[in-house]
């Protein structure tokens, strides 16, 4: 079942104010209370729903979560939460849940999912690194090491929290529920336990080393490896590599983002690659062989037949990049760009212009061209 969005739960407009949501969410509540609606059986699920969408709205950081990833933002981990620093090599951001799982599906593969639902022992956040690699990088794929500042599990407290491990006990308050139910005017809302946040466990003597946590933060060295044929925009989920969960949960995954630097000399479509190559005008216009650069570092050499024009295309089979998933290799094409001589000495303007003297029937475009303009002209005056 698709969940209704908070902010037409509550009949206000997106982005609406702190006072709007308010004014929003009483008039709902109001509308839709139990008390009122006893011939209503879905008045008391709007309602819920009513409380549940002013619960994350009223809150700016959730608030803020939302806003950006939607539901998904509070299913299974924890939701919201800010950015991290830099690890030098990238910059991270925290907390952006499963969304991701649901959009683009496994690629390295393996890593079981706790199920939806919310957990008592709340999964780790997922972290976001981004990679830039040359295009070089990407053809050969390569194995980097990256600082990963993360939280880890507490070795004190073997991530329960308690001090020397023990196991956290039910929330008093709560009896365990995660929530209570608060008397306002003249109706009853429930809200988040005040005491144990709405873990529905109280920690009664927390570990020193994690504040009762379970999990204390560090700087982990991660050795990734970035397979061949990887192009800007592929995502790489290492499963289990995010922070650690809270109090023993399951922790998050880890996502690299890959962005590929522009090349000097090739330009990528795909697993094809793209190379303009000048050549002087009597090369073209006599033939010869050239060398091209090639991404595995080497060259190939070109024969370009004699007459080419400047766009002309030649392909060098699998020249080009690796398919990611494996498939075969592209081709590399390469485009003949014929360069016009500057710079001319009084000598070589002497010899072209002896050249175009003797050259009425060596440019059939021009030609052609000239000709179709004298028609269009003469068509203009009928
Ligand atoms: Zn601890
Ligand atoms: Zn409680």
């Amino acid at each position: 079942m698709s969940k209704r969005d908070y902010y037409d739960v509550l009949g206000v407009a997106k982005g609406a104010s702190a006072d709007e949501i308010k004014k929003g969410y009483r008039k709902k509540a109001k509308e839709l209370h139990p008390d009122r609606n006893s011939d209503n059986p879905k008045a008391e699920e709007q309602f819920k729903e009513a409380n549940e969408a002013h619960e994350i709205l009223k809150d700016p950081e959730k608030k803020a979560a939302y806003d950006r990833y939607g539901h998904a933002a509070f299913e299974g981990g924890m939701g919201g939460g800010g950015g991290r620093p830099g690890g030098g090599q990238g910059d991270f951001s925290s907390a952006f849940s499963d969304v991701f799982d649901d959009l683009f599906g496994d690629f390295m593969g393996g890593g079981q999912r706790g199920g939806g639902g919310r957990n008592r022992a709340a999964r780790g956040s997922d972290l976001r690194f981004n990679m830039r690699v040359s295009l070089e990088e990407a053809f050969n794929g390569l194995q980097k090491t990256i600082n990963v500042p993360t939280a880890v599990n507490c070795t004190s407290c073997e991530g329960t929290g308690g001090d020397g491990g023990a196991e956290p006990t039910n929330c008093p308050t709560c009896s365990g529920m995660g929530k209570v139910r608060a008397q306002q005017g003249f109706f009853t809302v429930e809200r988040t336990c005040p005491t144990c946040s709405g873990m529905g466990q109280i920690i009664k003597n927390p570990c020193k080393s994690c504040s009762g946590q379970g999990r204390v933060e560090k700087e982990r060295a991660l050795s990734v490896n970035i397979p061949a044929g990887v192009e800007t925009g592929t995502r790489i989920r290492l499963s289990g590599e995010g922070e650690a969960g809270m109090r023993g949960g399951p922790s998050g995954d880890l996502y690299i983002f890959i962005e590929v630097s522009k090349h000097e000399l090739f330009e990528r479509e795909g697993v094809n690659l793209f190379c303009n190559v000048p050549v002087s005008m009597a090369s073209a216009a006599l033939g010869g062989d050239i060398e091209v650069p090639t991404i595995d570092g080497g060259r190939s050499r070109v024969k370009i037949p004699a007459g080419s024009q400047s766009g002309r295309q030649m392909r060098l089979r699998s020249k080009g990049m690796p398919a990611l998933r494996g498939g075969g290799t592209g081709d590399m094409f390469i485009e003949l760009a014929v360069e016009t001589p500057v710079n001319l000495t009084s000598r070589q303007k002497e010899l072209l212009k002896e050249f175009e003297e003797l050259s009425e029937d060596n440019n059939p475009e021009s030609k052609s061209f000239f000709s179709s303009v004298k028609s269009f002209w003469d068509g203009m005056k009928g």
